[in-house]
């Protein structure tokens, strides 16, 4: 996947990340006090199920994320393999925009 997107949409993206990230430590918390609490299993059962989607969420958003100089994703690194240097930068990258750039 290479999604070419724009300054406004990327900011849009990471906020939704960042809420969910949160969201997701508000429901682990939630799951943790309902097992330790020996609470209903169908309201533990349900927490878990929240936890589950925000989870599938957050690796849909992850597998949009792409690398703003070679395109590559989280799915499709590039050959021999990269990690993030920055939100949109490879570690493949780095010294090529280096570079190109000026
Ligand atoms: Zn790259
Ligand atoms: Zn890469």
């Amino acid at each position: 996947m290479n999604i070419t997107m724009n300054k406004h949409d990327k900011k849009r993206l990471e906020g939704l990340v960042k809420t969910l990230s949160k969201a997701k430590d508000q429901a682990e918390t939630a799951h943790m006090y309902l097992i330790a609490n020996h609470r209903d299993p169908e309201d533990i059962a349900t927490v878990s199920l929240v936890l589950e989607h925000i989870e599938i969420t957050l690796e849909h958003l992850s597998a949009a994320r792409a690398c703003r100089v070679c395109g590559c994703t989280e799915h499709h690194a590039c050959l021999g393999g990269c990690y993030w240097v920055e939100e949109d930068l490879c570690s493949n990258c780095v010294g090529v925009e280096m570079a190109t750039e000026g």
